[in-house]
């Protein structure tokens, strides 16, 4: 199957009629071909939406509100063919697609098309200079959004809706590596209405497609989620232009477990932060400390919980591993489970590549669980994306903070303990930008969203990400 860019309302072939292979990380074939798109056609995808954005940027708040609405709708109408499609293409288990990223993909639509409609500027009246001052929020103009390949539609739509809701049009491009859902989400705009050239697709690699845009004088913001060295690229190349950049990153998040915590809840859940969407989400708590009090009871049980795990075929709907996105990830991963041996680590669990009967040239892995003596090793200390967790043991609060802070991210941190003045204590002092206690990936939308350290600047979420859209223009009027 080819896919095509989708500019200006339309279908089009890339203009140098140059295309890349889209591979299928279940068996490693190739099964689709996408658009490598050029200089030449992020620029027509721009032209587009300038075009598009004097009316766009007019267009009421209701109106705009019921085609996010309208768009939600239609997602979940074709939950089934989104869910396969992502599986498909992204190697996660089909009942995570279809619980998790189509699913909160339609919640991204919805709850942008209501924040919309509840988005308001502030108002300072100057008492005694006689004067009122009012905000203006501005759509900015034409924007890009840029997505990774884990949560391919779920993350693209978290930036495109807060960008339309906000009355900017937009250039997007998802993650090459998983093209499809947001291809299919293409169909879904015309049916809801979206006018042309409001949203444009444009397909290809990071580093030309993707450049051409961050490089683009005229697209004046930039909302991009990815690794932190692409992100530290596109900070250097949007800098001179003064652009205006959101950007999530990497983490290394810190899973924090005192003796006091509901022990089977917390069991329960650190299976599922540490292994989800085959540990491939940024939020994913890949460094795991344990108070020295429950250590080795936590620590068999944890591998008895994690030998359970079933490394399947994506669409089975038995498998909670699937595949890993791509050959060359795979090889990342395992070149990590390599360091952590010459480091000294001891593999308690995993390590190893999965061979799936029938699936014999896809990407499994293992679920890894490799204990180390220090946080300082490698594996600790950089972020791997993939199925593996560290553990250690900590003996005191401020020992376990100062080893949670210790690293150069900061995007998330989960707590397991059941003492509140301790919660409030850890909570003010980790240096993240999200807080789970006794949770993970617990998420309302409205929240700020985002990270500190390399894991990026700036918040998504309710109105953070209205905010981040819109310019503020302040208006002073002397009566
Ligand atoms: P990358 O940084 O490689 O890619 C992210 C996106 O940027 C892709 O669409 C990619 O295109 C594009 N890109 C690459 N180079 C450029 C460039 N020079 N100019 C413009 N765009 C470019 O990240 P991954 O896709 O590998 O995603 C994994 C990373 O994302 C992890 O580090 C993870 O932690 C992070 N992440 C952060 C989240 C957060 O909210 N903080 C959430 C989820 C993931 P292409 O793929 O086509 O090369």
């Amino acid at each position: 199957m080819k896919l095509k860019n989708f500019i200006n309302g339309k279908f089009e072939n890339p203009i140098s009629n140059e295309w890349i292979d889209n591979y299928n990380p279940s068996n490693g074939e190739v099964y689709g071909q996408i658009p490598n798109s050029s200089k030449a056609d992020v620029e027509n995808a721009y032209q587009t939406a300038k075009l598009a954005f004097p009316s766009w940027s007019q267009t009421t708040f209701e109106v705009r509100s019921r085609i996010l609405i309208k768009i939600s709708e239609l997602l979940e109408t074709n939950l089934q063919r989104f869910a396969e499609a992502e599986s498909k293409d992204n190697g996660k288990p089909i009942s995570l697609a279809k619980a998790i990223d189509i699913p909160r993909a339609a919640s991204n639509f919805r709850f942008f098309g209501n924040a919309i409609t509840q988005f308001a500027s502030e108002s300072h009246e100057s008492i005694g200079q006689k004067a009122i001052n009012y905000t203006l929020r501005q759509p900015i103009g034409v924007v890009a959004c840029i997505s990774p390949w884990n949560l391919p539609l779920y993350l693209f739509t978290w930036k495109i809706a807060p960008a339309i809701a906000a009355g900017n049009c937009v250039v997007a491009k998802p993650s090459e590596i998983t093209p499809m859902t947001a291809f299919l989400l293409a169909e879904i705009l015309n049916e809801a209405g979206l006018p042309k050239g409001v949203l444009n697709i444009v397909h290809g690699l990071g580093t030309t497609t993707g450049q051409a845009i961050i490089e683009h004088p005229e697209i004046k913001a930039i909302s991009f989620t990815g690794g932190t060295s692409t992100g530290e690229h596109i900070a250097r190349v949007a800098a001179p232009m003064f652009k205006k950049l959101s950007l999530e990153l990497g983490g290394k998040n810190p899973n924090i477990i005192f003796d006091d915590c509901d022990y089977e809840d917390m069991l329960e859940t650190t299976v599922r932060s540490s292994f989800t969407n085959q540990g491939q989400i940024c939020l994913c708590g890949s460094r795991i400390f344990i108070e020295d009090t429950i250590y080795e009871k936590f620590k068999a049980d944890f591998i008895e919980k994690v030998k359970k795990l079933n490394v399947g075929h994506p669409s089975e709907n038995t498998t909670n591993i699937g595949a890993l996105v791509s050959k060359s990830h795979l090889e990342k991963v395992l070149t990590f489970i390599d360091i952590a041996k010459e480091e000294g680590g001891n593999i308690l669990f995993g390590g190893k590549k999965v061979i799936v009967k029938g699936f014999e040239n896809g990407y499994y892995l293992e679920p890894t669980i490799i204990e180390v003596e220090t946080d300082n090793c490698k594996v600790n200390q950089e972020e791997i994306f993939g199925p593996v967790v560290t553990i250690m043991s900590f003996k005191t609060e401020d020992e376990v903070l100062e080893m949670a802070n210790k690293v150069k991210y900061g995007l998330s941190a989960t707590l397991w303990t059941n003492d509140l003045k301790r919660t409030m204590r850890l909570s003010n002092k980790l240096q993240v930008g999200i807080v789970w206690v006794n949770t993970w990936m617990l998420r309302d939308l409205r929240t700020p969203f985002g990270g500190v350290k390399a894991s990026g600047v700036g918040r998504e979420g309710g109105f953070e990400a209205l905010r981040f859209f819109t310019e503020a223009k302040n208006v002073c009027i002397k009566y």
